[in-house]
Parts: structure tokens; sequence; C-alpha cells
């Protein structure tokens, strides 16, 4: 059974097939799904989402770098209502992103800190995003992230940059990037990370894996990066997929299968 932490699957590109992709999911052993926020609306999509799945599908709520001039202190008390409600499980995704540069640094900065003060103060892990500005997040992290857990979403980068993350007790997750061809970087810390210390997700609908590559990525296709990441790491497809999925359980408090949740014991009673 997989999880997709990372799934922007409120957003308008599933408006005609939403319930077919989370049932297809599903049915490809894709047991739960995280839905992060990039903005108010579509982390109050993401939180009512979850409320019509429950224990299938779980919301992030958070304001992504692209966005950050949004964040004032009306949708921050927004998102502080919100991160309230039943099926959050994070608060994302948040970072910074020099690379498309939508927002000015100093505003995506002060976004980021608040809501890393805002996830500490709700006890929730962040889902972090990271582009071109991997220096000035761990420097952030460093000053700002004293108590706070989370996760480097999407990661994309060498084995230095991989070391920070984890040395600050952050998670990698690795999503369609780490099957494409050339991408020799990241394939090296794929199969080198902690195995307790990775997650797999999609980033749906972008970034969809090599198979797939340029069409809409959805939940179901995690399986293809779960096959390359237990390829580059030698190590059986099932227990790979056993692992992620204990890790995502851990970090976001997910529930685990009826079944899971039994003691041991009980299969002693007739
Ligand atoms: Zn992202
Ligand atoms: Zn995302």
């Amino acid at each position: 059974m997989l999880v997709d932490t990372h799934a922007h699957i409120q957003m308008r590109q599933f408006d005609s097939d939403r319930e077919s992709v989370i049932a297809v999911a599903e049915a490809a052993g894709v047991w739960r799904i995280i839905v992060p926020g990039t903005d108010v609306p579509t982390s109050r999509a993401a939180v009512d989402l979850a409320a019509r799945y429950p224990g299938r599908v779980f919301a992030a709520v958070g304001t992504h770098p692209h966005d950050a001039a949004t964040l004032d202190t009306a949708a921050l008390e927004t998102q502080r209502e919100l991160a309230r409600r039943p099926g959050v499980v994070a608060i994302g995704e948040i970072g910074l992103d020099y690379y498309r540069d939508l927002a000015p640094h100093e505003t995506q900065r002060a976004a980021l800190i608040t809501q890393l003060e805002l996830a500490r103060a709700l006890n929730l892990p962040v889902i972090l995003h990271n582009r071109e500005s991997h220096a000035d997040l761990v420097g952030l992290l460093r000053e700002h992230g004293a108590g706070v857990r989370g996760v480097f979403h999407c990661f994309i980068g060498d084995q230095t940059m991989a070391r920070e993350a984890l040395d600050r007790g952050f998670w990698l997750s690795f999503a369609g990037p780490v099957t494409y061809p050339r991408n020799t970087d990241l394939a090296e810390v794929a199969a080198w990370a902690p195995l307790d210390r990775i997650l797999l997700e999609t980033d749906s609908p972008y970034l969809a894996p090599q198979p797939v590559r340029g069409r809409r990525n959805e939940p179901r296709y995690v399986e293809m990066t779960a096959r390359r990441v237990a390829e580059l790491r030698g190590m059986p497809f099932e227990d790979l997929v056993a692992a992620t999925t204990r890790n995502a359980a851990e970090l976001f408090a997910l529930p685990m299968a009826p079944r899971e949740e039994e003691p041991e014991c009980a299969s002693l009673t007739p």
C-alpha cells in the first residue's frame, strides 16, 4: 500500500474526474493521499476534500512561496483556523522558490517564517518547497525552525544538500524527477538516503514520471516512482513500499489500516 504524500488533486485540472482519480489510485494500491494547499482557497479546497474522503485523503494548509504576497494577517488567521480542521496533517506547502521568482525574496522569507511559527504552535509537520533557494532555506530553518519537523518535498539536489536536510531532522520526498534519465545526482541521493527518512509523492498534476512524462500526473503514478527508487536502492519493491508508507504514517500521523492497528496478540484470539 502506497502513500502519495503530495498531490494537488483539489486543483482545476481534476475538476472533471476527481472522484475517479481517487478511486483508480485506491484500486492501484495508493491508499492515502495528502493534498497540500498553495494559498487560502486551495487550502480550503484541500480541507473540504479531506472531509469528503475521511481516512483516505488528508490535507495540508499553507501558502506557497509563489503566493507569498497573499499571506496577510487575515489569510494567516484563516489558515490557523483551517489547520485545526479534521484531516489536516501538515502545514504546506511553504518554502522558497528563487527559480520562478514570482514573489520578492523578502516576502517569501517572511511568509515562510510566519508559517514555521504556525506549524510549531499547532505541532504539525511542514511540507517544504525549495527551488534554487537551498542555502537560504537551510539558514532560515536553522534560525527559525527549532522544534519543527517536516519534509523537503520533491527533493532535487545532490548528497550535500540532502545531508543538510537530513541533519536538520527533515525527511526527503522523491517525485517524478527521480525517474528522469541523466538525473544522476538525484539518483545517487535516492540510492543512498536512509531508508527510514524517505517518502514518495507525485506532485500531481505536475512532473509525471518518465513512462507518462508530459501527461497530467495523478496519484496512481506514484508506483512508478516507487519502482525506480527501489531499483536504484537494489531492494525489493514491496520492501520499499512498506518502508515509505511507514515513514509517511509516522511523519504525518496517518491512521494505519484497521488490520495493522490490531495488536499482535489479536491473532491468538479465535
Ligand atoms: Zn512544490
Ligand atoms: Zn506541490
